[in-house]
Protein backbone atom coordinates (compact mmCIF):
# COMPACT_ATOMS: atom_id res chain seq x y z
CA UNK A 1 0.00 0.00 0.00
CA UNK A 2 1.57 2.95 -0.50
CA UNK A 3 0.87 6.37 2.01
CA UNK A 4 -2.53 7.32 0.76
CA UNK A 5 -3.76 4.26 0.89
CA UNK A 6 -2.26 3.54 3.96
CA UNK A 7 -4.18 6.41 5.13
CA UNK A 8 -7.16 6.04 3.62
CA UNK A 9 -7.00 2.22 5.64
CA UNK A 10 -7.12 4.39 9.04
CA UNK A 11 -10.16 6.30 7.41
CA UNK A 12 -11.76 2.78 6.88
CA UNK A 13 -11.61 2.62 11.09
CA UNK A 14 -12.94 5.94 11.18
CA UNK A 15 -16.07 4.75 9.00
CA UNK A 16 -16.10 1.42 11.07
CA UNK A 17 -15.90 4.17 14.26
CA UNK A 18 -18.97 5.93 12.75
CA UNK A 19 -20.52 2.72 11.63
CA UNK A 20 -20.59 1.47 15.06
CA UNK A 21 -22.37 4.35 16.49
CA UNK A 22 -25.41 3.87 14.09
CA UNK A 23 -25.92 0.54 14.93
CA UNK A 24 -26.76 -2.32 17.63
CA UNK A 25 -23.08 -3.51 18.74
CA UNK A 26 -23.85 -6.94 18.04
CA UNK A 27 -24.49 -6.02 14.96
CA UNK A 28 -21.65 -4.74 14.28
CA UNK A 29 -19.67 -7.29 15.84
CA UNK A 30 -21.28 -9.51 13.52
CA UNK A 31 -20.98 -8.19 10.09
CA UNK A 32 -18.66 -4.94 10.31
CA UNK A 33 -16.01 -5.70 12.80
CA UNK A 34 -13.90 -8.54 10.62
CA UNK A 35 -13.90 -5.92 7.73
CA UNK A 36 -10.45 -4.54 6.47
CA UNK A 37 -9.41 -2.02 3.44
CA UNK A 38 -7.56 -3.51 0.70
CA UNK A 39 -7.47 -1.66 -1.71
CA UNK A 40 -8.58 1.81 -2.55
CA UNK A 41 -7.38 3.06 -6.46
CA UNK A 42 -9.25 5.68 -8.70
CA UNK A 43 -11.99 5.74 -6.60
CA UNK A 44 -12.60 1.89 -6.37
CA UNK A 45 -12.96 0.34 -2.67
CA UNK A 46 -12.34 -2.69 -1.74
CA UNK A 47 -13.27 -4.17 1.52
CA UNK A 48 -11.77 -7.30 2.57
CA UNK A 49 -14.80 -9.79 4.45
CA UNK A 50 -14.33 -13.00 6.33
CA UNK A 51 -17.16 -15.25 4.16
CA UNK A 52 -19.59 -14.76 1.27
CA UNK A 53 -22.61 -14.21 3.75
CA UNK A 54 -20.57 -11.78 5.42
CA UNK A 55 -20.84 -9.79 1.58
CA UNK A 56 -24.17 -10.66 0.85
CA UNK A 57 -25.06 -8.95 3.84
CA UNK A 58 -23.17 -6.17 3.38
CA UNK A 59 -23.98 -5.50 0.03
CA UNK A 60 -28.14 -6.05 0.70
CA UNK A 61 -28.60 -4.76 3.84
CA UNK A 62 -26.01 -2.08 4.97
CA UNK A 63 -24.66 -0.73 1.65
CA UNK A 64 -26.40 2.52 1.98
CA UNK A 65 -24.94 3.21 5.40
CA UNK A 66 -21.74 2.34 4.35
CA UNK A 67 -21.99 4.96 1.30
CA UNK A 68 -23.14 7.61 3.95
CA UNK A 69 -20.52 6.63 6.48
CA UNK A 70 -17.72 6.83 3.58
CA UNK A 71 -19.49 10.45 2.39
CA UNK A 72 -19.40 11.46 5.86
CA UNK A 73 -15.48 10.32 6.00
CA UNK A 74 -14.65 12.55 2.69
CA UNK A 75 -13.85 9.40 1.14
CA UNK A 76 -15.84 9.88 -2.29
CA UNK A 77 -15.07 6.80 -4.47
CA UNK A 78 -17.23 5.35 -7.68
CA UNK A 79 -18.09 1.75 -6.53
CA UNK A 80 -17.54 -0.26 -3.21
CA UNK A 81 -16.76 -4.17 -4.02
CA UNK A 82 -16.06 -6.97 -1.50
CA UNK A 83 -13.33 -9.44 -1.76
CA UNK A 84 -13.20 -12.71 0.46
CA UNK A 85 -10.15 -12.68 2.74
CA UNK A 86 -9.14 -16.76 2.81
CA UNK A 87 -7.27 -16.69 6.71
CA UNK A 88 -10.42 -15.71 8.43
CA UNK A 89 -12.05 -18.62 6.55
CA UNK A 90 -12.76 -21.84 8.75
CA UNK A 91 -9.65 -23.10 9.79
CA UNK A 92 -7.97 -26.36 8.48
CA UNK A 93 -8.14 -29.14 11.61
CA UNK A 94 -4.38 -29.67 11.55
CA UNK A 95 -3.40 -25.82 12.35
CA UNK A 96 -6.41 -25.40 14.43
CA UNK A 97 -4.24 -24.64 17.65
CA UNK A 98 -1.05 -24.25 15.61
CA UNK A 99 -0.50 -20.43 16.67
CA UNK A 100 0.09 -22.25 20.31
CA UNK A 101 3.36 -23.90 18.90
CA UNK A 102 2.61 -26.91 20.67
CA UNK A 103 2.28 -24.43 23.87
CA UNK A 104 0.83 -27.59 25.64
CA UNK A 105 4.60 -28.62 26.10
CA UNK A 106 5.61 -26.01 26.62
CA UNK A 107 3.46 -24.33 29.43
CA UNK A 108 4.73 -27.80 31.93
CA UNK A 109 8.05 -26.70 30.62
CA UNK A 110 7.76 -23.28 31.82
CA UNK A 111 8.97 -21.77 27.91
CA UNK A 112 8.03 -18.49 26.33
CA UNK A 113 4.90 -18.15 25.25
CA UNK A 114 4.94 -17.80 21.67
CA UNK A 115 2.97 -14.99 21.54
CA UNK A 116 3.98 -13.75 18.07
CA UNK A 117 2.37 -16.79 16.70
CA UNK A 118 -1.21 -15.27 17.27
CA UNK A 119 -2.17 -11.33 16.48
CA UNK A 120 -2.91 -10.58 19.53
CA UNK A 121 -1.90 -6.99 21.11
CA UNK A 122 -2.16 -3.89 18.99
CA UNK A 123 1.13 -2.41 19.39
CA UNK A 124 -0.44 1.01 20.16
CA UNK A 125 -2.29 0.38 22.86
CA UNK A 126 0.26 0.66 26.19
CA UNK A 127 0.45 2.81 28.87
CA UNK A 128 2.80 4.94 27.85
CA UNK A 129 0.19 6.25 25.05
CA UNK A 130 -2.85 6.33 27.16
CA UNK A 131 -3.95 9.58 28.57
CA UNK A 132 -5.00 9.26 32.40
CA UNK A 133 -8.13 11.92 33.42
CA UNK A 134 -11.11 12.49 35.39
CA UNK A 135 -13.72 8.98 33.10
CA UNK A 136 -10.87 6.54 33.12
CA UNK A 137 -8.21 7.30 36.24
CA UNK A 138 -9.83 5.08 38.21
CA UNK A 139 -9.68 2.48 35.26
CA UNK A 140 -6.20 3.33 34.73
CA UNK A 141 -5.30 2.87 37.96
CA UNK A 142 -7.43 -0.48 38.95
CA UNK A 143 -5.00 -1.67 35.48
CA UNK A 144 -1.60 -0.59 36.99
CA UNK A 145 -2.18 -1.72 40.59
CA UNK A 146 -3.37 -4.98 38.52
CA UNK A 147 -0.18 -5.12 37.04
CA UNK A 148 2.02 -4.91 39.74
CA UNK A 149 -0.20 -6.63 41.92
CA UNK A 150 -0.89 -10.43 39.58
CA UNK A 151 -3.71 -12.63 40.87
CA UNK A 152 -3.78 -11.19 44.23
CA UNK A 153 -5.96 -7.63 45.04
CA UNK A 154 -8.20 -7.47 41.83
CA UNK A 155 -9.17 -10.56 40.31
CA UNK A 156 -10.79 -10.72 38.08
CA UNK A 157 -10.77 -6.93 37.50
CA UNK A 158 -13.97 -6.11 35.08
CA UNK A 159 -13.85 -3.21 33.24
CA UNK A 160 -16.91 -1.63 31.93
CA UNK A 161 -18.14 1.73 29.90
CA UNK A 162 -19.70 2.36 26.81
CA UNK A 163 -18.13 2.65 23.08
CA UNK A 164 -14.45 4.00 22.29
CA UNK A 165 -13.81 5.25 25.45
CA UNK A 166 -10.48 3.24 26.04
CA UNK A 167 -11.59 -0.15 27.31
CA UNK A 168 -9.37 -2.42 25.15
CA UNK A 169 -6.72 0.24 24.69
CA UNK A 170 -6.26 -0.09 29.03
CA UNK A 171 -6.67 -3.96 29.19
CA UNK A 172 -4.39 -4.27 26.40
CA UNK A 173 -2.13 -2.37 28.02
CA UNK A 174 -2.09 -4.74 30.95
CA UNK A 175 -0.77 -7.20 28.84
CA UNK A 176 2.06 -5.24 26.91
CA UNK A 177 3.32 -4.45 30.63
CA UNK A 178 3.18 -7.71 32.02
CA UNK A 179 4.80 -9.41 29.09
CA UNK A 180 7.47 -6.66 29.40
CA UNK A 181 7.76 -7.41 32.99
CA UNK A 182 7.73 -11.19 33.02
CA UNK A 183 8.29 -12.07 29.54
CA UNK A 184 7.86 -15.73 30.78
CA UNK A 185 4.16 -15.55 32.10
CA UNK A 186 1.97 -16.58 29.30
CA UNK A 187 -0.31 -13.68 28.35
CA UNK A 188 -3.50 -14.43 26.34
CA UNK A 189 -5.79 -11.59 25.18
CA UNK A 190 -8.84 -12.71 23.42
CA UNK A 191 -12.08 -11.08 22.35
CA UNK A 192 -14.80 -13.25 23.38
CA UNK A 193 -15.82 -13.63 20.11
CA UNK A 194 -12.67 -14.96 19.27
CA UNK A 195 -13.44 -17.35 22.55
CA UNK A 196 -16.70 -18.55 20.92
CA UNK A 197 -15.32 -19.29 17.47
CA UNK A 198 -12.42 -21.35 18.77
CA UNK A 199 -14.25 -23.21 21.50
CA UNK A 200 -16.91 -23.94 18.26
CA UNK A 201 -13.78 -25.01 16.36
CA UNK A 202 -12.73 -27.22 18.80
CA UNK A 203 -15.63 -29.41 19.25
CA UNK A 204 -16.20 -28.97 15.73
CA UNK A 205 -12.72 -31.02 14.76
CA UNK A 206 -13.17 -33.13 18.25
CA UNK A 207 -10.32 -31.08 19.59
CA UNK A 208 -11.80 -29.77 22.55
CA UNK A 209 -9.46 -31.31 24.96
CA UNK A 210 -6.37 -29.31 23.15
CA UNK A 211 -8.61 -26.24 23.75
CA UNK A 212 -9.34 -26.99 27.70
CA UNK A 213 -5.52 -27.20 27.85
CA UNK A 214 -4.64 -24.21 25.84
CA UNK A 215 -7.11 -22.31 28.18
CA UNK A 216 -6.13 -23.42 31.79
CA UNK A 217 -2.95 -23.44 31.12
CA UNK A 218 -2.06 -19.80 30.43
CA UNK A 219 -1.06 -16.97 33.36
CA UNK A 220 -3.04 -14.11 32.24
CA UNK A 221 -6.23 -14.11 30.74
CA UNK A 222 -7.38 -10.96 29.16
CA UNK A 223 -11.13 -10.83 27.30
CA UNK A 224 -12.10 -8.62 25.74
CA UNK A 225 -16.13 -7.54 25.06
CA UNK A 226 -17.56 -10.31 27.63
CA UNK A 227 -21.10 -8.77 27.00
CA UNK A 228 -20.89 -10.99 23.29
CA UNK A 229 -20.99 -14.04 25.43
CA UNK A 230 -24.99 -13.17 26.23
CA UNK A 231 -27.42 -15.91 25.28
CA UNK A 232 -24.42 -18.23 24.55
CA UNK A 233 -25.08 -21.34 26.89
CA UNK A 234 -22.24 -23.58 26.22
CA UNK A 235 -19.81 -20.63 25.76
CA UNK A 236 -20.58 -19.73 29.30
CA UNK A 237 -20.60 -22.89 30.63
CA UNK A 238 -17.21 -23.72 29.12
CA UNK A 239 -15.85 -20.09 30.55
CA UNK A 240 -17.45 -20.85 33.74
CA UNK A 241 -15.10 -24.02 34.20
CA UNK A 242 -12.33 -22.00 32.39
CA UNK A 243 -12.78 -18.91 34.90
CA UNK A 244 -12.77 -21.19 38.05
CA UNK A 245 -9.56 -23.15 37.31
CA UNK A 246 -7.59 -20.30 36.58
CA UNK A 247 -8.55 -18.26 39.66
CA UNK A 248 -8.75 -21.09 41.61
CA UNK A 249 -5.07 -21.14 40.79
CA UNK A 250 -4.10 -17.60 41.42
CA UNK A 251 -4.05 -16.67 37.80
CA UNK A 252 -4.98 -12.91 36.94
CA UNK A 253 -8.11 -12.39 34.61
CA UNK A 254 -8.90 -8.64 33.48
CA UNK A 255 -12.29 -8.63 31.26
CA UNK A 256 -13.94 -5.27 29.67
CA UNK A 257 -17.61 -5.10 28.94
CA UNK A 258 -20.02 -2.13 27.58
CA UNK A 259 -22.01 -2.92 30.72
CA UNK A 260 -21.90 -3.91 34.46
CA UNK A 261 -22.10 -7.75 34.92
CA UNK A 262 -25.48 -7.55 36.44
CA UNK A 263 -26.76 -5.53 33.12
CA UNK A 264 -25.19 -8.37 30.41
CA UNK A 265 -29.09 -10.19 29.61
CA UNK A 266 -28.99 -13.75 30.00
CA UNK A 267 -25.69 -13.85 31.51
CA UNK A 268 -26.29 -16.86 34.14
CA UNK A 269 -25.93 -15.83 37.50
CA UNK A 270 -22.90 -18.08 38.53
CA UNK A 271 -20.72 -16.12 35.97
CA UNK A 272 -22.21 -12.87 37.37
CA UNK A 273 -20.97 -13.86 41.29
CA UNK A 274 -17.54 -14.66 39.34
CA UNK A 275 -16.89 -11.61 37.67
CA UNK A 276 -17.92 -9.31 40.68
CA UNK A 277 -15.58 -11.36 42.91
CA UNK A 278 -13.08 -9.03 42.29
CA UNK A 279 -12.82 -5.18 41.28
CA UNK A 280 -15.40 -3.95 39.02
CA UNK A 281 -14.43 -0.04 37.04
CA UNK A 282 -16.45 1.92 35.73
CA UNK A 283 -14.90 3.73 32.52
CA UNK A 284 -16.83 7.45 31.74
CA UNK A 285 -15.77 9.25 28.30
CA UNK A 286 -12.48 11.51 29.55
CA UNK A 287 -13.65 14.98 30.36
CA UNK A 288 -12.86 17.91 28.55
CA UNK A 289 -9.40 18.72 29.14
CA UNK A 290 -8.40 15.22 28.50
CA UNK A 291 -9.90 15.09 25.52
CA UNK A 292 -8.05 18.28 24.73
CA UNK A 293 -4.80 16.57 25.91
CA UNK A 294 -5.15 13.25 24.09
CA UNK A 295 -5.71 15.42 21.20
CA UNK A 296 -2.50 17.07 21.41
CA UNK A 297 -0.63 13.71 22.10
CA UNK A 298 -2.03 12.17 19.09
CA UNK A 299 -1.74 15.39 16.52
CA UNK A 300 2.28 15.52 18.26
CA UNK A 301 3.01 11.90 17.40
CA UNK A 302 1.08 12.30 13.41
CA UNK A 303 3.41 15.42 12.82
CA UNK A 304 -0.25 17.24 12.80
CA UNK A 305 0.17 20.98 13.18
CA UNK A 306 -2.78 21.98 15.27
CA UNK A 307 -4.17 25.47 16.40
CA UNK A 308 -5.35 25.38 19.75
CA UNK A 309 -8.38 27.05 19.26
CA UNK A 310 -9.21 23.32 16.87
CA UNK A 311 -7.84 21.81 19.94
CA UNK A 312 -10.96 23.00 22.05
CA UNK A 313 -13.50 22.66 19.06
CA UNK A 314 -13.22 19.46 18.41
CA UNK A 315 -12.83 18.02 22.16
CA UNK A 316 -16.19 20.35 22.81
CA UNK A 317 -17.98 18.87 19.91
CA UNK A 318 -17.31 15.45 20.24
CA UNK A 319 -17.81 14.21 23.56
CA UNK A 320 -18.80 10.77 23.49
CA UNK A 321 -16.37 8.26 21.52
CA UNK A 322 -12.70 9.30 21.38
CA UNK A 323 -12.60 6.87 18.35
CA UNK A 324 -14.28 9.21 16.50
CA UNK A 325 -12.30 12.18 18.14
CA UNK A 326 -8.92 9.81 16.27
CA UNK A 327 -11.28 9.75 13.64
CA UNK A 328 -11.76 13.70 13.25
CA UNK A 329 -7.82 13.95 13.65
CA UNK A 330 -7.07 11.61 11.01
CA UNK A 331 -9.33 13.32 8.71
CA UNK A 332 -7.36 16.62 9.61
CA UNK A 333 -4.37 15.37 9.25
CA UNK A 334 -4.84 13.61 5.20
CA UNK A 335 -6.74 17.10 4.33
CA UNK A 336 -3.78 18.59 5.52
CA UNK A 337 -1.14 16.59 3.73
CA UNK A 338 -2.62 15.95 0.56
CA UNK A 339 -3.57 19.87 0.49
CA UNK A 340 -0.14 21.10 1.75
CA UNK A 341 -1.68 22.72 4.52
CA UNK A 342 0.77 23.50 7.37
CA UNK A 343 -1.53 24.19 10.54
CA UNK A 344 -5.17 22.94 11.02
CA UNK A 345 -7.18 25.68 12.10
CA UNK A 346 -11.38 25.75 13.93
CA UNK A 347 -12.25 26.93 10.32
CA UNK A 348 -10.80 23.94 8.44
CA UNK A 349 -12.48 21.40 10.93
CA UNK A 350 -15.48 23.45 10.31
CA UNK A 351 -15.30 22.99 6.81
CA UNK A 352 -14.20 19.51 6.28
CA UNK A 353 -15.47 17.36 9.38
CA UNK A 354 -19.26 16.40 8.51
CA UNK A 355 -21.99 17.72 10.73
CA UNK A 356 -22.72 14.60 12.09
CA UNK A 357 -19.21 13.87 13.94
CA UNK A 358 -19.49 17.34 15.49
CA UNK A 359 -23.02 16.34 16.83
CA UNK A 360 -23.56 16.83 20.23
CA UNK A 361 -25.99 14.06 22.10
CA UNK A 362 -29.25 14.81 22.36
CA UNK A 363 -28.97 16.10 26.20
CA UNK A 364 -26.19 18.42 25.56
CA UNK A 365 -27.37 19.24 22.12
CA UNK A 366 -28.56 23.58 22.47
CA UNK A 367 -31.78 23.79 21.06
CA UNK A 368 -34.09 26.49 21.47
CA UNK A 369 -35.74 26.10 24.12
CA UNK A 370 -32.74 25.23 26.18
CA UNK A 371 -31.36 29.09 25.05
CA UNK A 372 -34.69 30.58 26.43
CA UNK A 373 -34.68 28.47 29.67
CA UNK A 374 -30.88 29.83 30.12
CA UNK A 375 -32.08 33.35 29.67
CA UNK A 376 -34.67 33.17 31.79
CA UNK A 377 -32.43 32.06 34.50
CA UNK A 378 -29.75 34.17 33.89
CA UNK A 379 -31.78 37.22 33.52
CA UNK A 380 -34.32 36.13 36.71
CA UNK A 381 -37.50 36.21 34.67
CA UNK A 382 -39.93 34.08 34.05
CA UNK A 383 -39.48 31.45 31.02
CA UNK A 384 -43.28 32.65 29.52
CA UNK A 385 -42.31 36.40 29.78
CA UNK A 386 -40.23 35.98 26.75
CA UNK A 387 -43.19 35.10 24.63
CA UNK A 388 -45.00 36.78 26.48
CA UNK A 389 -46.52 40.00 24.88
CA UNK A 390 -45.23 42.35 27.92
CA UNK A 391 -43.12 45.02 26.80
CA UNK A 392 -41.47 46.43 29.55
CA UNK A 393 -37.83 47.21 29.59
CA UNK A 394 -37.22 44.23 32.05
CA UNK A 395 -38.50 42.02 29.65
CA UNK A 396 -37.23 43.11 26.37
CA UNK A 397 -34.05 42.92 26.97
CA UNK A 398 -33.47 39.16 27.97
CA UNK A 399 -36.30 38.40 25.06
CA UNK A 400 -33.92 40.15 22.61
CA UNK A 401 -30.85 38.34 23.92
CA UNK A 402 -32.76 34.92 23.41
CA UNK A 403 -33.39 35.93 19.61
CA UNK A 404 -29.61 37.21 19.55
CA UNK A 405 -28.71 33.84 20.77
CA UNK A 406 -30.79 31.33 18.66
CA UNK A 407 -29.85 33.48 15.58
CA UNK A 408 -25.73 33.35 16.65
CA UNK A 409 -25.66 29.89 17.63
CA UNK A 410 -28.43 28.04 16.04
CA UNK A 411 -28.39 30.50 12.87
CA UNK A 412 -32.31 30.27 12.81
CA UNK A 413 -34.11 32.01 10.21
CA UNK A 414 -35.50 35.64 11.42
CA UNK A 415 -39.16 34.59 10.90
CA UNK A 416 -38.90 31.58 12.70
CA UNK A 417 -36.75 33.18 15.71
CA UNK A 418 -40.28 35.62 15.62
CA UNK A 419 -42.42 32.66 15.87
CA UNK A 420 -40.48 30.92 18.39
CA UNK A 421 -40.92 34.02 20.51
CA UNK A 422 -45.00 34.67 19.42
CA UNK A 423 -43.92 37.45 17.80
CA UNK A 424 -45.56 37.95 14.40
CA UNK A 425 -43.38 40.16 12.65
CA UNK A 426 -40.02 39.24 11.76
CA UNK A 427 -38.40 42.26 11.74
CA UNK A 428 -38.60 42.04 15.38
CA UNK A 429 -36.29 39.28 15.45
CA UNK A 430 -34.11 41.08 12.81
CA UNK A 431 -34.27 44.06 15.22
CA UNK A 432 -32.89 41.90 18.17
CA UNK A 433 -29.87 40.42 16.69
CA UNK A 434 -28.58 44.40 15.16
CA UNK A 435 -29.57 45.77 18.74
CA UNK A 436 -27.51 43.25 20.61
CA UNK A 437 -24.49 42.72 18.16
CA UNK A 438 -24.37 46.58 18.78
CA UNK A 439 -24.72 46.62 22.89
CA UNK A 440 -22.10 43.99 22.94
CA UNK A 441 -19.86 46.45 21.93
CA UNK A 442 -19.97 48.91 24.73
CA UNK A 443 -22.95 47.00 27.26
CA UNK A 444 -20.81 45.44 30.27
CA UNK A 445 -23.92 43.98 31.87
CA UNK A 446 -25.21 42.80 28.26
CA UNK A 447 -21.84 41.47 27.76
CA UNK A 448 -21.66 39.69 31.37
CA UNK A 449 -25.02 38.13 30.70
CA UNK A 450 -24.37 36.81 27.53
CA UNK A 451 -21.22 34.98 29.20
CA UNK A 452 -23.22 33.50 31.59
CA UNK A 453 -25.66 31.87 29.38
CA UNK A 454 -23.18 30.52 27.34
CA UNK A 455 -21.67 28.91 30.30
CA UNK A 456 -24.68 27.57 30.80
CA UNK A 457 -25.24 26.38 27.80
CA UNK A 458 -21.65 25.25 26.81
CA UNK A 459 -21.19 27.08 23.80
P1 LIG B 1 -13.34 0.74 23.60
O1 LIG B 1 -12.65 -0.58 23.71
O2 LIG B 1 -13.77 1.30 24.91
O3 LIG B 1 -14.47 0.74 22.61
P2 LIG B 1 -10.81 1.60 22.53
O4 LIG B 1 -9.90 1.13 23.62
O5 LIG B 1 -10.82 0.81 21.27
O6 LIG B 1 -12.28 1.81 23.06
O7 LIG B 1 -10.44 3.13 22.24
C1 LIG B 1 -10.80 3.78 21.03
C2 LIG B 1 -9.63 4.59 20.54
O8 LIG B 1 -9.41 5.70 21.39
C3 LIG B 1 -8.33 3.81 20.51
O9 LIG B 1 -7.60 4.13 19.36
C4 LIG B 1 -7.60 4.29 21.75
O10 LIG B 1 -6.21 4.25 21.55
C5 LIG B 1 -8.09 5.70 21.90
N1 LIG B 1 -8.16 6.15 23.30
C6 LIG B 1 -9.19 6.03 24.16
N2 LIG B 1 -8.90 6.57 25.36
C7 LIG B 1 -7.66 7.06 25.26
C8 LIG B 1 -6.79 7.75 26.17
N3 LIG B 1 -7.17 8.05 27.42
N4 LIG B 1 -5.57 8.12 25.73
C9 LIG B 1 -5.18 7.84 24.47
N5 LIG B 1 -5.93 7.19 23.57
C10 LIG B 1 -7.17 6.79 23.95
MG1 LIG C 1 -13.08 -2.37 22.68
Amino acid sequence: MNKAQTETGLLWQSVLGEIELKINPSTYATWFKKTRLLSYKEGRLVIGVPNAFTQKQLETQFQSLIEKALLNNNIRCKSVSYCIVAHSQKPDKRHLFSWLGGATEQASGGQRWPQNRRPTLNAKYTFENFIPGSGNELAYAACQAVVNNLGSKYNPLFVYGGVGIGKTHLIQACGHAIAQKSPDLRVLYVTIEQFVQEFTDAIRYKQKGEFTRLYRNIDVLIIDDIQFIAGKEKTQEEFFHTFNVLHGDGKQIIISSDKPPQAIPTLQERLQSRFQMGMSVDMQIPDFETRCAILKAKSDRMNLKIDPECVDFLAKNISTNIRVLEGALNQLNVFCETHRVSLATRQLAEKILNKEILRKPTSQRVTPARIMEATANCNQVPLSDLTSPKRNQEIVVPRQISMYLMRQHLHLSFPKIAQLHHKKDHTTALYAFEKINKELLYNEEIKRVIREIKEVLKI
